[in-house]
């Protein structure tokens, strides 16, 4: 299958879960994860009409996206992956969201960035669902406190949670828990849900799934 085709299938998908789940149509973006892919097979979906996509390395999309970027000027490019202070100037300059801000360190230096570039991103907290040891991510009973030092103390745009649930478990809880810490911190939006899960996610409220296998191929 080509990757309009796939494209056209997880769209379908999307729109099935929606309607079954009682969400309104049009309320769950479907975020093309890209990393790995070539320029040709990220043409080919933005010419089947998508527009928002995601990377997690800083370098691999600096090396894809910026001539794309300017190819077609509105996409939306978003981070998913753990960013370094060192990588903070050159994410604040190509991508528009950072869904994976996960420590009071990086928050300082991304605030910091923004206002030297003049830009402000639309940030996602990334919450550590299964808190497991070796995965980004504030824990849920930090979730409060780290979301008022970005959004009170540091003014960043927070828009929502973010979580990669555990491999080996049925990530309906991790959804379910996600939904719940954004709600009780007065946040809208959740980015859960990839290849394997993207419509349990959107049952449980999902506003935007991360895609990347499903569209692309294998990696
Ligand atoms: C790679 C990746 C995805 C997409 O995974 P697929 O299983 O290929 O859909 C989603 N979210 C994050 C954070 C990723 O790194």
């Amino acid at each position: 299958m080509s990757v309009e085709e796939r494209l056209s299938e997880v769209r379908s998908k999307i729109e099935t879960a929606g309607r079954e789940a009682g969400r309104k149509p049009d309320s769950v973006t479907l975020i093309a994860v890209s990393k790995t892919f070539d320029a040709e097979e990220i043409r080919s979906a933005i010419q089947a009409r998508q527009r928002v996509f995601a990377e997690n390395r800083v370098q691999e999309a600096q090396a894809k996206w910026p001539a794309l970027k300017t190819e077609t000027p509105d996409i939306e490019l978003h981070l998913i992956g753990p960013l370094q202070s060192n990588k903070a100037e050159d994410a604040v300059a190509l991508f528009d969201v950072i869904e994976s801000v996960d420590r009071e360190k990086i928050a300082r230096v991304l605030a910091t960035e923004m206002k030297a570039q003049g830009r402000k991103l639309r940030v996602y907290i990334q919450v550590n669902t299964g808190r497991e040891p070796q995965k980004a991510g504030v824990v849920p009973d930090d979730v409060a406190a780290f979301v008022g030092l970005c959004r009170d103390e540091l003014g960043l745009s927070v828009e929502g949670l973010m979580c990669i649930p555990p491999v080996d478990e049925n990530p309906g809880p991790h959804f379910a828990l996600l939904a719940k810490l954004a709600n009780e911190n007065g946040l809208t939006k959740l980015s859960m849900g990839m290849s394997g899960d993207f419509e349990a996610a959107i049952g449980f409220g999902a506003t935007s799934v991360r895609v990347g296998s499903a569209i692309f191929g294998s990696r």
